[in-house]
């Protein structure tokens, strides 16, 4: 943390961490891959940010704590549809998958519910983008992760030290990400 930015150093650092990652997810060139600062909760807005304007819908399915924190951070920033949720039952299951419209900008699971303990074993194929909070699951087995459009992970719950967030994402959505 305490080492110049610029300092071969850590660019070592960095090509090898984001290498790592590649190989471990299995993902190819298609996605770009970033840390960021900001933890969980930034990426729970930059989504959105990016991803929700001019009128977008985004897809939300409430499973749990941290997905609901991450639908109700999105809602400052656009429409966002509560597809399904298990809220009712304290989230004690999964809700049942919802038909997903076509015409969202990205659905967004939480693969792992990290404080009800559940979690998605197998995820449909959606016509929409895929965005994953993987933070509470990542690496912890194998996973298809080349399936999602934009995932991301805290760093304080499976990759490292806090403070740190691993973002990947796919070009052609990167191409999408709202302007300025
Ligand atoms: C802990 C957790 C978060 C919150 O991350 P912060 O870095 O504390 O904002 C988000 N999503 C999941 C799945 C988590 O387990």
């Amino acid at each position: 943390l305490e080492i110049a930015h610029r300092s071969s150093e850590f660019l070592d650092i960095i090509t090898e961490s984001k290498a790592l990652v590649r190989k471990l997810c299995n993902i190819g060139e298609d996605h770009e891959v970033i840390w960021l600062q900001g933890g969980g909760r930034m990426q729970f807005c930059m989504v959105p940010m990016n991803f929700l304007y001019s009128n977008r819908k985004a897809g939300y399915i409430d499973s749990g704590h941290w997905a609901n924190e991450a639908m109700t951070y999105a809602r400052y920033y656009g429409t966002t549809l509560e597809l399904a949720s298990s809220k009712d039952t304290g989230y004690n299951c999964l809700p049942p998958w919802p038909d997903v419209p076509e015409d969202l900008a990205y659905l967004h699971i939480t693969t792992n519910n990290t404080i009800a303990g559940t979690q998605w074993h197998n995820v449909p194929a959606t016509g929409v983008p895929l965005v994953a909070d993987v933070s509470s699951d990542i690496l912890s087995g194998p996973a298809d992760y080349s399936r999602y459009a934009l995932f991301y992970a805290v760093a304080q719950k499976n990759l490292g030290a806090a403070g740190n967030t691993l973002v990947v994402v796919r070009k052609d959505m990167l191409a999408n990400a709202a302007e300025g």
